[in-house]
């Protein structure tokens, strides 16, 4: 990152983006401070012969730009006021997308490297939209980076070269720290309430998101779910701005834009429609939720300018986000064969429901930390449940709401669940009975995340016998 060369930046919190905001910038030649105030933070980066400073105590007057790594709050009184001392001397306050955004320009202006990006936000889809794009982008042939919020830090991405596609998942956090995110394709797929402690209204934070869409390029693409009218109005909002605006739909037919009739996903313009794809039989995008997703991922491919039969080969080879309704095992019986699905990213109902509403024959392990509410929403589901499964603390809780709508037994942990289940299924003689971890609850009173529970699922269910891994 050569865009500080000479000048003095300023980064807080030294987490893997920060630390990798920090080494980039001193390698492009900026006098770099940094702070973090977990002490083992601080020490480390000390020992990697980083300036470690107290930011309370710098010369503030002197630095250029604030750095925050993802997660430390603007409005938050941080221990030494660190972002409100920048306010006060006029630092501008960024993100390591921001440093790669400016890079990225200056690698073109003075270089002529031309590097597509397609940033992704939205309340919810924002990883499977953004790994989805990926995909169908490097199975046509090209060289796609995928980082931001998806778990890889931009910075951490291979260098700017020609052709080189980067596919960026975007917090809305992360927007407010990059003014100048100018993408060739700017997704955003829904807005619903979410979030709102960290920014206050409904209005400031639909706000927020729609800019990614309205400062795309050029010539380059807003695509805009709008089944919500935060981004109905956001569309027509950008499209009187003059940009390029792409509609994507999954609940009616649209006169221009791209939307779902059952599977397919159908085009139209002026009017006319054409079918596009066609998502039947493609497991990893079951679920209105995922037509949703996956419309967003071929109008950006479309608009990159890739073609129809390369995206629909692409989509069905995608294979889905661990944790969110992975797909993980087969095993046959005498009437078919029972799925087993991973969902432990659903850690509330909402999330829960989209995995409910995706399957019929349902074995469900349920539970763990409760969450307010508990699965008293879900009861429109409760039909396509054979049987429910609960482990952890919630168990009594879940069971005390299924009680007389919904047949369950208290496993406990999760090893019992998936026995239970297992045999169940096998026993009553479906075709596809599914069995699916779907626990509508944080998973902290049994496991350290909901990465490490759906690991421990998906390893029981390989061990099996006779599961055959998909
Ligand atoms: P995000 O990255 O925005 O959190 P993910 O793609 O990781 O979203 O999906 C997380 C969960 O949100 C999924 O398991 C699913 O239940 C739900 N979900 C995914 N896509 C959508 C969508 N387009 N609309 C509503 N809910 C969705």
């Amino acid at each position: 990152i050569t865009v500080f060369a000479g000048k003095k930046v300023a980064v807080f919190g030294l987490g893997k983006s920060g630390l990798l905001s920090a080494g980039a910038l001193i390698k492009g030649g900026a006098d770099v401070v940094v702070y973090d105030d977990n002490e083992k933070s601080a020490n480390e980066a000390r020992a990697a012969g980083l300036d470690v400073r107290n930011l309370a105590e710098i010369d503030w007057s002197e630095i250029s730009a604030l750095v925050l790594a993802p997660g430390v709050p603007l409005t938050h009184p941080t221990p030494h006021w660190t972002v409100q001392r920048a306010h006060k001397h006029n630092v501008e306050i960024i993100g390591d997308i921001e440093l790669f955004c400016r890079e990225r320009d200056k690698v073109r202006a003075e270089q002529g490297i031309e590097c597509p990006v397609i940033a992704i936000t939205g309340t919810n889809g924002k990883s499977t939209t953004t790994a989805l794009t990926t995909h169908l982008v490097a199975a046509a042939g090209h060289d796609a980076q995928m980082g931001g919020n998806i778990g890889v830090p931009v910075l951490a991405l291979e260098p700017f070269a020609p052709g080189r596609v980067y596919v960026l998942e975007v917090s809305s956090y992360q927007i407010d720290l990059s003014p100048s995110l100018r993408a060739t394709v700017g997704i955003l797929t829904n807005v619903t309430e979410d979030h709102l402690d960290r920014h206050g209204t409904m209005e400031n934070y639909a706000a927020i998101k729609a800019l990614l869409p309205a400062r795309v390029e050029a010539g380059g693409t807003a695509v805009i779910g709008v089944d919500d009218r935060w981004t109905r109005d956001a569309a027509a909002r950008i499209e009187r701005a003059g940009r390029k605006v792409v509609r994507v739909s999954v609940v009616g037919p649209l006169r221009d834009g791209y939307y779902a009739e059952g599977t397919r996903i159908v085009g139209a313009v002026a009017g006319k429609a054409h079918p596009v794809v066609q998502l039947a039989g493609i497991g990893s995008l079951r679920g209105a939720h995922n037509a949703q997703n996956a419309a967003c991922a071929v109008a950006a491919c479309v608009a990159l300018g890739i073609d129809l039969p390369t995206i629909q080969k692409g989509l069905v080879s995608f294979p889905g986000l661990a944790h969110r309704m992975q797909q993980v095992g087969r095993k046959k019986t005498a009437s078919g064969g029972i799925l087993y699905v991973n969902d432990s990213k659903a850690t509330n109902a909402d999330s829960a429901a989209k995995a409910l509403g995706s399957f019929n024959d349902i074995y469900w392990i349920a539970g763990g930390k409760p969450k307010t509410g508990g699965i008293v929403s879900l009861a429109e589901f409760f039909p396509r449940i054979r049987k429910a499964y609960l482990i952890g603390e919630a168990a009594r809780d879940f069971a005390q709401t299924l009680d007389g709508q919904v047949p369950y037994e208290i496993a406990g942990v999760m090893s019992a669940a998936i026995d239970a289940a297992t045999r169940d299924a096998e026993a009553a003689g479906l075709k596809e009975p599914v069995v699916l971890l779907s626990p509508a609850c944080a998973s902290f009173d049994q496991y350290p995340n909901f990465e490490v529970r759906g690991k421990a699922f998906v390893d029981l269910v390989l061990a099996v016998p006779g599961v055959e891994q998909i």
